[in-house]
Protein backbone atom coordinates (compact mmCIF):
# COMPACT_ATOMS: atom_id res chain seq x y z
CA UNK A 1 0.00 0.00 0.00
CA UNK A 2 1.00 3.10 -0.89
CA UNK A 3 1.30 5.98 2.01
CA UNK A 4 -1.87 7.37 0.09
CA UNK A 5 -3.90 4.72 0.15
CA UNK A 6 -3.11 4.41 3.96
CA UNK A 7 -3.90 7.72 4.86
CA UNK A 8 -7.04 7.66 3.02
CA UNK A 9 -7.96 4.42 4.87
CA UNK A 10 -7.30 5.38 8.14
CA UNK A 11 -8.82 8.54 7.20
CA UNK A 12 -11.94 7.24 6.80
CA UNK A 13 -11.72 4.71 9.74
CA UNK A 14 -11.31 7.37 12.22
CA UNK A 15 -13.30 9.65 10.92
CA UNK A 16 -16.45 7.52 10.55
CA UNK A 17 -16.13 5.89 13.65
CA UNK A 18 -16.14 9.64 15.06
CA UNK A 19 -19.13 11.12 12.94
CA UNK A 20 -21.41 7.84 13.14
CA UNK A 21 -21.78 8.63 16.91
CA UNK A 22 -22.44 12.38 15.97
CA UNK A 23 -24.57 12.29 13.03
CA UNK A 24 -27.52 14.51 14.30
CA UNK A 25 -25.11 17.24 16.33
CA UNK A 26 -22.92 17.36 12.87
CA UNK A 27 -26.14 17.29 10.75
CA UNK A 28 -24.84 14.89 8.19
CA UNK A 29 -27.66 13.64 6.07
CA UNK A 30 -27.73 10.66 4.29
CA UNK A 31 -27.27 12.34 1.04
CA UNK A 32 -24.74 14.21 2.26
CA UNK A 33 -22.43 11.16 2.52
CA UNK A 34 -20.66 11.14 -0.77
CA UNK A 35 -19.27 14.55 -0.07
CA UNK A 36 -18.17 14.03 2.98
CA UNK A 37 -15.80 10.85 1.95
CA UNK A 38 -14.67 13.05 -0.67
CA UNK A 39 -13.73 15.54 2.07
CA UNK A 40 -12.28 12.51 4.28
CA UNK A 41 -10.01 11.22 0.87
CA UNK A 42 -8.67 14.82 0.43
CA UNK A 43 -7.97 15.91 4.21
CA UNK A 44 -6.30 12.94 5.28
CA UNK A 45 -3.55 13.38 2.33
CA UNK A 46 -3.78 17.19 2.73
CA UNK A 47 -0.27 17.27 5.14
CA UNK A 48 1.56 16.03 2.58
CA UNK A 49 0.50 19.03 -0.22
CA UNK A 50 4.27 19.59 0.84
CA UNK A 51 5.92 16.61 -0.81
CA UNK A 52 6.75 17.48 -4.31
CA UNK A 53 5.80 14.24 -5.67
CA UNK A 54 2.06 13.31 -3.81
CA UNK A 55 -0.79 12.36 -5.35
CA UNK A 56 -2.76 15.17 -3.10
CA UNK A 57 -0.61 17.63 -4.35
CA UNK A 58 -1.31 16.66 -8.06
CA UNK A 59 -4.81 16.35 -6.68
CA UNK A 60 -5.39 19.64 -5.30
CA UNK A 61 -3.82 21.28 -8.38
CA UNK A 62 -6.06 19.76 -10.68
CA UNK A 63 -9.21 20.45 -8.50
CA UNK A 64 -7.76 24.33 -7.28
CA UNK A 65 -7.72 24.66 -11.72
CA UNK A 66 -11.26 23.15 -11.51
CA UNK A 67 -12.69 25.49 -9.08
CA UNK A 68 -11.65 28.67 -11.00
CA UNK A 69 -13.09 27.09 -14.11
CA UNK A 70 -16.29 26.60 -12.34
CA UNK A 71 -15.64 30.07 -10.81
CA UNK A 72 -15.14 31.73 -14.06
CA UNK A 73 -18.18 29.91 -15.96
CA UNK A 74 -21.17 29.04 -13.61
CA UNK A 75 -22.82 30.97 -11.30
CA UNK A 76 -21.11 29.32 -8.20
CA UNK A 77 -18.92 31.47 -6.80
CA UNK A 78 -15.60 29.04 -6.45
CA UNK A 79 -13.07 31.28 -7.68
CA UNK A 80 -11.77 32.87 -4.41
CA UNK A 81 -11.04 28.85 -3.36
CA UNK A 82 -9.84 27.76 -5.99
CA UNK A 83 -7.31 30.85 -6.11
CA UNK A 84 -6.40 30.04 -1.97
CA UNK A 85 -5.87 26.15 -2.38
CA UNK A 86 -3.80 26.99 -5.48
CA UNK A 87 -1.42 29.98 -3.35
CA UNK A 88 -1.52 27.39 -0.38
CA UNK A 89 0.12 24.55 -2.60
CA UNK A 90 2.37 26.78 -4.29
CA UNK A 91 3.89 27.84 -1.10
CA UNK A 92 3.96 24.66 0.71
CA UNK A 93 5.54 22.57 -2.02
CA UNK A 94 8.06 25.56 -2.71
CA UNK A 95 8.51 26.62 1.10
CA UNK A 96 7.75 24.19 3.58
CA UNK A 97 10.30 20.97 4.61
CA UNK A 98 8.30 17.56 4.27
CA UNK A 99 6.57 17.30 7.57
CA UNK A 100 6.99 20.77 8.60
CA UNK A 101 3.60 23.46 9.32
CA UNK A 102 1.21 21.28 7.06
CA UNK A 103 1.65 18.56 10.09
CA UNK A 104 1.24 20.58 13.12
CA UNK A 105 -2.25 20.99 14.90
CA UNK A 106 -2.37 24.71 13.57
CA UNK A 107 -3.05 22.90 9.74
CA UNK A 108 -5.47 20.64 11.53
CA UNK A 109 -7.46 23.55 12.78
CA UNK A 110 -7.07 25.84 10.07
CA UNK A 111 -7.30 24.35 6.79
CA UNK A 112 -11.45 23.39 7.43
CA UNK A 113 -11.56 26.66 6.64
CA UNK A 114 -11.41 26.29 3.44
CA UNK A 115 -14.92 24.51 2.69
CA UNK A 116 -16.31 28.17 4.15
CA UNK A 117 -16.03 28.72 0.26
CA UNK A 118 -18.30 25.96 -0.43
CA UNK A 119 -21.77 27.33 -2.03
CA UNK A 120 -23.82 28.24 1.13
CA UNK A 121 -27.07 26.44 1.54
CA UNK A 122 -26.24 23.01 0.21
CA UNK A 123 -24.35 21.74 3.43
CA UNK A 124 -24.44 22.27 6.79
CA UNK A 125 -20.73 23.09 7.05
CA UNK A 126 -19.63 22.90 10.88
CA UNK A 127 -20.31 19.67 10.28
CA UNK A 128 -18.15 19.30 7.08
CA UNK A 129 -15.49 21.39 9.33
CA UNK A 130 -15.40 18.93 11.95
CA UNK A 131 -14.99 15.53 9.93
CA UNK A 132 -12.51 17.47 7.46
CA UNK A 133 -10.31 18.41 10.58
CA UNK A 134 -10.66 14.84 12.37
CA UNK A 135 -9.68 13.20 8.60
CA UNK A 136 -6.77 15.61 8.72
CA UNK A 137 -5.48 14.79 12.30
CA UNK A 138 -6.00 10.77 11.51
CA UNK A 139 -2.73 11.82 9.18
CA UNK A 140 -1.03 13.33 11.38
CA UNK A 141 -1.37 10.39 13.66
CA UNK A 142 -0.49 7.56 11.23
CA UNK A 143 2.30 10.10 10.50
CA UNK A 144 3.40 9.96 13.86
CA UNK A 145 2.49 13.26 15.34
CA UNK A 146 -0.26 13.04 18.43
CA UNK A 147 -0.29 16.96 19.11
CA UNK A 148 2.74 18.43 16.86
CA UNK A 149 2.97 22.05 17.14
CA UNK A 150 6.26 23.40 16.02
CA UNK A 151 6.42 24.03 12.69
CA UNK A 152 10.04 22.90 12.32
CA UNK A 153 9.66 19.30 11.04
CA UNK A 154 12.31 17.23 12.95
CA UNK A 155 15.77 16.05 11.45
CA UNK A 156 14.50 12.32 10.96
CA UNK A 157 12.14 13.12 9.27
CA UNK A 158 14.18 14.15 6.17
CA UNK A 159 15.29 10.52 6.49
CA UNK A 160 12.03 9.25 6.18
CA UNK A 161 11.44 11.50 3.01
CA UNK A 162 14.73 11.05 1.35
CA UNK A 163 14.28 7.10 1.23
ZN1 LIG B 1 2.39 13.04 5.95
Amino acid sequence: MTSGKIHIFGGLILTGFVISFFFTVLKIRLIDLPVVVIIIFLYSQLPDIDHKMSNITWLNLILGITLLWIGHFTKYDTTLFGMILLTVIVISVLKFPHRGPTHTMWFVFASPFLLLFLPDGLFYKPGLMISAAIACYSHLLLDGYWFKLTLKSKKKDFTILSK
